[in-house]
């Protein structure tokens, strides 16, 4: 701890991602959807994970699924010489050819792009791979269903290779409109007859839709380790296990007397005399602000003892956090400190937070290194 991943000292926060438990997760994504090939979701730098580590650890995949074309770039300046797709295509013409040049698989979503592609066509350029999106229901990205034919025609026409895709609003909850039976039910009707592979399933239509799977999934959140749903629980027993661990280390502790308040706003009184331990940890982390008072953390003790959970007490500063030490008398400066990772699972943080896991690995900071095991 204390040293970043390029060797500078700097303050003891760290992100470490271990490329094992993405090689873990992905093997799990594989024994799920055996029949299926395999998108991997890397948007958003790796969901907070940066794309050294997931290109390291998702090398088995079959394909990287991402949505800036610079992105794409990095990706085969880095040798990655698998499939690459664009998950919303390409936002203006011109960067088709730069797109065709990086071998990058286009969803289409909307008219523009159909029109840009014919265009292209004409031009003589040799066809893409085409992930069309239909509309069933998320009423997002896509073609609505009665317009969905034509779409894939004209584009068929133009030597294009046609896939078929979707994506679903309520993979990862019962009972709410529109249901995964209902979006797949539209998806199947519409594509009849019509040539060519089929992607639909997210994380949380691999967990728990398996009549979704089609010929290509497209695994984003269960590949870091997290839930689809927000809540750690819903994963359990999903063998799954988490790829970032959030460190950091006490830099403070102060003995505070019965009645004493704790940081901005005093929103934490002590009702005894406690320890309380400051870790190098806040906001501009990326640890969320909204964390509750409780909101556990695990604190190592310094004296050999293992660690325990510690709650959160006061509200999150910029740079700090604060806690509860009672749980671990031995603990003192330069404790070690998981914010998240295999002991404190980020959708409890998520949840205590009035978040999901999604957006807490996504908003770790730059400023945050990152070292990759
Ligand atoms: C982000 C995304 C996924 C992955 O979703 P998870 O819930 O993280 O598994 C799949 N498909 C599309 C189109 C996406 O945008």
């Amino acid at each position: 701890m204390g040293a970043s991943a390029s060797g500078l000292i700097n303050r003891p926060i760290l992100a470490s991602i271990h490329t094992q438990a993405f090689q873990h997760n992905l093997n799990r994504v594989r024994e799920l959807a055996p029949e299926s090939k395999i998108w991997a979701v890397i948007k958003a730098r790796a969901y907070g994970h940066c794309f050294d580590a997931a290109l390291k650890g998702l090398t088995a995949t079959d394909g990287f699924a991402l949505l800036d074309i610079q992105d794409a770039v990095w990706l085969r300046e880095h040798g990655w010489q698998g499939r690459i797709l664009l998950l919303e295509g390409f936002f203006h013409e011109n960067e088709l050819d730069l797109a065709q040049e990086l071998h990058c698989d286009l969803v289409v979503h909307c008219d523009a792009q159909l029109e840009w592609l014919e265009h292209y066509a004409e031009k003589g350029h040799s066809p893409f791979n085409l992930f069309l999106k239909m509309n069933t229901g998320m009423n997002r990205l896509g073609f609505k269903p009665s317009a969905y034919r034509t779409a894939f025609h004209r584009l068929h026409a133009c030597g294009y290779r046609m896939h078929h895709m979707t994506h679903f609003a309520n993979a990862d909850q019962i009972g709410q409109q529109p249901t995964v039976d209902s979006q797949v039910e539209l998806f199947n009707q519409t594509i009849d007859g019509l040539e060519g592979p089929t992607s639909l399933a997210n994380s949380a239509a691999i967990l728990w839709h398996r009549n979704t799977l089609g010929d290509w999934v497209r695994p984003g959140i269960m590949l870091y380790g997290a839930s689809p749903t927000g809540l750690f629980s819903d994963i359990e027993h999903a063998h799954l296990q988490a790829v970032m661990q959030l460190h950091s280390e006490i830099i403070d502790i102060q003995e505070l007397e019965k009645g004493d308040r704790i940081g901005y706003g005093g929103r934490y009184e002590a009702a005894e005399p406690m320890r309380v331990g400051i870790v190098a940890c806040g906001y501009a982390d990326g640890y969320p602000r909204h964390a509750k008072d409780g909101t556990p953390v695990w604190v190592g003790d310094a004296i050999g003892n293992g660690g325990a959970i510690c709650p959160i007490v006061g509200r999150v500063s910029m740079d700090m956090l604060t806690v509860d030490l009672r749980n671990v008398p031995g603990a003192k400066i330069g404790s070690v400190v998981e914010l998240w990772g295999d002991r404190v699972p980020v959708d409890v943080v998520a949840q205590s937070s009035d978040t999901i896991g999604y957006e807490l690995l996504c908003a770790v900071a730059p400023r945050v290194p990152v070292a990759i095991k």
